[in-house]
């Protein structure tokens, strides 16, 4: 889908769940050299190890080396453990079997202390507790943050309030706080709560923040030729390119229910120039995007793929996410990222748009395809986990859609977009890294997978192009 996006940066290819077409390399008569890189999610033995359904297996001469921010350090089998972030260059010598002649980890994704900066989703239960000094919790980033007495706190909303325009436009009293950034910094504990030792109470993202880019809108509309539905890209009065939505109004009303359900309590009731809108669209690859504006554009072969509903509200949190962390914003303003022109190569004023990814990318939201950077694209799975817990499904089942993926395109001899397989492998083994180290102790067996709902839906869709 994404195929003629060819610049791409490597965050672009570190990309999101979605953006899931690839591949596990093959082993192939020319022996190539391969880099594999996800989080170990397991120890098999003394010279295994394990990233979701691939093992590495290392001999005496596999050269291991950790990286931190004072440069590389020598390590040793020993020192490797689930939880760690590492690349590793060898050859697949079987299917799910990779020998691993050299291991790079990257010891700046510290497993204890974590830092972060996030916009609270919901109102913060307790926040007079954390204005008063007192011991609270806070939920916030994924995480849930314990405050105690100790904890340094920056934390006067009405003054951020009337820093802020935003904000100032609100009653003083009850103070909505849901929009507001919080920074952070604690240690995890055992449990996987974060001791908090500093929280600070920053202002909401500016209402730019959820524009699309040059002003383009998303509107329903119809194809003047066919009359069928369609969701227009707007630019002025000129239509830059319509995608079909999917005839089957069912469908469509089962994926605004769900994804309407799963909008967090704090996005109702602020200031936000925001409107979620679920549109599914037929298309032909496994993906979904979130579009600055709140507008989320689901595939059909997503819904084709995905195995229970519990998959795809774990799928929805995670573009919730992405809208409400402004995170193509973020991308713009905190790594001046391309924005460029509003060039939409090749496509006649009002065509149908062939590939999402390359029709973002003439506008410089390619990365709401593609996939973010690494830091955004896991805050989004962090929140995307959380709020599908709280839903009462089984997280669990977010680790298993990229296996999924995996199995399902690890046949192919050769993939049609990545070079790697970074995405599904690192993303899967990230989910399962964070399940076990944040929710050591819960049990997710009575947790929801499926509904008759889910099952009526794609009894609905009929068969399904999936490519
Ligand atoms: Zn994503």
């Amino acid at each position: 889908m994404i195929q003629a996006v060819q610049a791409r940066r490597w965050q672009q290819v570190a990309a999101c769940i979605l953006a899931v077409y690839l591949a596990l390399p093959q082993p192939s008569p020319a022996v190539t050299k391969m880099k594999l890189r996800g989080y170990i999610t397991a120890r098999v033995d003394d010279r295994t190890l394990a990233i979701l359904d691939d093992k590495l297996e290392l001999t005496v001469a596999s050269r291991i080396a950790g990286q931190d921010a004072s440069g590389e350090h020598a390590m040793t089998m020993a020192d490797l453990g689930p939880g760690m972030l590492i690349e590793a260059e060898g050859q697949w010598i079987d299917r799910h079997k990779f020998f691993a002649e050299k291991i790079n980890v990257d010891l700046r994704d510290a497993e204890k202390q974590v830092q972060g900066a996030a916009y609270l989703q919901e109102e913060p239960g307790e926040a007079s507790k954390i204005s008063g000094g007192e011991a609270a919790a806070l939920k916030a980033d994924g995480y849930w943050l314990d405050l105690t007495a100790q904890t340094r706190r920056e934390w006067d909303g009405a003054k951020v309030a009337s820093a802020s325009a935003t904000g100032s436009a609100m009653g003083a009293r009850d103070r909505a706080l849901a929009g507001y950034q919080v920074k952070y910094s604690g240690a995890r504990r055992s449990d996987g709560r974060i001791a908090a030792e500093r929280v600070e109470l920053g202002g909401p993202a500016p209402a730019d923040a959820y524009k699309m880019p040059h002003d383009v809108q998303v509107a329903v509309g119809k194809d003047p030729q066919t009359g069928i539905d369609v969701i227009e890209f707007r630019h002025g009065n000129k239509v830059q390119g319509r995608m079909k939505l999917f005839p089957v109004r069912s469908v469509q009303e089962y994926v605004t229910t769900l994804g309407d359900s799963l909008l967090p309590q704090g996005n109702r009731g602020t200031s936000k120039a925001l409107e979620f809108r679920f549109f599914v669209v037929e298309d032909s690859s496994i993906n979904a995007a979130s579009l600055p504006d709140g507008t989320l554009i689901i595939n059909t072969a997503l819904l084709g793929a995905i195995q229970n509903e519990a998959q795809l509200a774990f799928v929805l949190s995670h573009e919730i996410a992405h809208v409400l962390q402004v995170h193509y914003w973020r991308e713009v303003h905190e790594t001046r990222g391309q924005r460029v022109g509003l060039v939409i190569a090749g496509l006649a004023a009002g065509a149908f748009i062939g590939d999402l990814g390359t029709f973002l990318a003439g506008m410089g939201i390619a990365s709401v395809v593609n996939g973010h950077q690494r830091e955004l694209e896991n805050q989004a799975d962090r929140l995307g986990l959380q709020n599908v817990i709280e839903h009462g499904y089984d997280p669990r089942e977010a680790p298993k859609f990229c296996r999924m993926i995996i199995e399902r395109y690890g046949d192919r001899s050769t993939s049609k977009v990545w070079s790697n397989h970074d995405s599904s492998l690192l993303r899967g083994s990230f989910l399962t890294v964070q399940l076990m180290r944040q929710y050591p102790e819960s049990q997710f067996e009575q947790t929801k997978r499926d509904s008759s709902a889910f099952r009526a839906m794609r009894e609905a869709m009929g068969p399904v192009k999936i490519e």
